[in-house]
């Protein structure tokens, strides 16, 4: 195991009044393996940051072990734990060049002059940074000081390199570039990874692993198609994409769940374990997994159509249904706008099991 966290808990006393105490990161229990990318995703404020903090060492937790390749590191202060951070504000130095940037650490380790050279040479190479070593930051593009701050992280050798929204302030086509070239750095240089995002787009496009955490408790840490196809909870199901929560009835759970829709019954291969037979529960499916039509007797759902936004790839759709508090969001691909359902239309609903949850 590459970092372990064990029962990590921090609290924040208020400056003003002692007695005001806030729980930001409650009992996070996590485990990543040597070379693996993991991301921490969640809303501001749910403790994304601390967690990170409490890791490298710029933060004491309140309680809890941290482990760093098996070592417990609780005691041994930032810069012995070997970990380096990028930030979004890149914090490269503004007086030195790219290379001297890059260089920074080496220098600091007393290494020599030639050695220093060969290892910036490579990274540059590595990063695509290789005609702008004499560069100053001011000189460079956002995406181009980003890289640099990544080199110069990466050239350290850290035992786990720690992203804290490193995008946050790139444009939207730099950032989609970005995630990729990140993953691709990560995965080739084989570095155990955390990354910090409140983007879900981000965190697919980067991770192993999501850890999907809401006010200072980890909600689910599972595989990006894990997060999206079976979330654990509700909070999960909303923070990652779009989701209709169906009401429905457990009848029986065994290999799959039965369950009860409007007067028929289903039997869906994904389901949350803890669901017992005889109890209301929900079905989560996605925009993209329903499908619309306009007759179907044997349909799941009816309703009618109060919004369809033609975004040329797809039609977007609302569908008002009887009983349900909000309406049903649903996606039609390659839509040819004259054969598609238009507002004030009945829709028949229906979805594969497979695609629900
Ligand atoms: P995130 O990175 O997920 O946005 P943070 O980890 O930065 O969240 O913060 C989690 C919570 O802890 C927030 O409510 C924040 O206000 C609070 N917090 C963070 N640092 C401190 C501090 N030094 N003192 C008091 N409260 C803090
Ligand atoms: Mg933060």
């Amino acid at each position: 195991m590459s970092v372990k966290l064990v029962n990590i808990t921090k609290v924040f006393t208020d400056h003003d009044n002692k007695l005001k105490e806030f729980t930001a990161v409650n009992n996070v229990n996590m485990e990543i393996n040597e070379g693996e990318m993991v991301t921490l995703l969640g809303p501001s404020g749910c403790g994304k940051t601390t967690t990170l903090r409490i890791i490298s060492g710029f933060e004491n937790q309140t309680s809890g072990d941290v482990y760093i390749d098996d070592e417990l590191v609780n005691t041994l202060p930032a810069n012995k734990r070997n970990t380096s951070m990028v930030f979004q504000s890149y914090a490269i130095f503004p007086h030195l060049s790219v290379r001297q940037n890059i260089g920074f650490g080496l220098e600091l380790k007393g290494f020599g002059k030639q050695r220093i050279a060969d290892e910036v040479d490579k990274m540059m190479e590595t990063m695509g940074l290789g005609p702008l070593g004499n560069r100053r930051p001011s000189q460079l593009s956002g995406g181009q000081q980003q890289r640099v701050a990544l080199a110069r992280a990466i050239v350290n050798k850290p035992r786990v390199l720690l992203f804290d929204e490193p995008l946050s302030n790139l444009d939207a086509k730099l950032r989609e570039q970005m995630r990729i070239e990140i993953r691709r750095i990560q995965k080739q240089f084989n570095i155990t990874s955390i990354y910090v995002t409140h983007d879900q787009i981000e965190a697919m496009t980067v991770s192993d692993r999501i850890v999907v955490m809401d006010k200072g408790v980890i909600q689910q840490m599972d595989t990006p198609f894990e997060i999206y196809s079976r979330p654990k909870n509700r909070f999960v199901a909303d923070f990652i994409g779009r989701a209709n929560f169906i009401s429905a009835k457990a009848l029986s759970v065994g290999e799959t769940a039965r369950i009860s829709l409007n007067g028929r019954s289903y039997d869906f291969p994904s389901f949350n374990p803890d669901m017992k037979a005889g109890a209301s529960c929900e079905i989560v499916i996605r925009p993209e997994g329903l499908v619309l039509g306009r007759t179907g007797d044997d349909a799941m759902l009816h309703g009618t159509i109060t919004q369809a936004v033609y975004l040329g790839s797809t039609m977007e759709y609302e569908v008002a249904v009887e009983g349900m508090e909000n309406p049903i969001q649903a996606i039609s691909y390659n839509p040819v706008k004259e054969g598609f359902l238009q507002v004030g239309e009945q829709a028949a609903i229906s979805f594969d099991v497979v695609s629900a949850h």
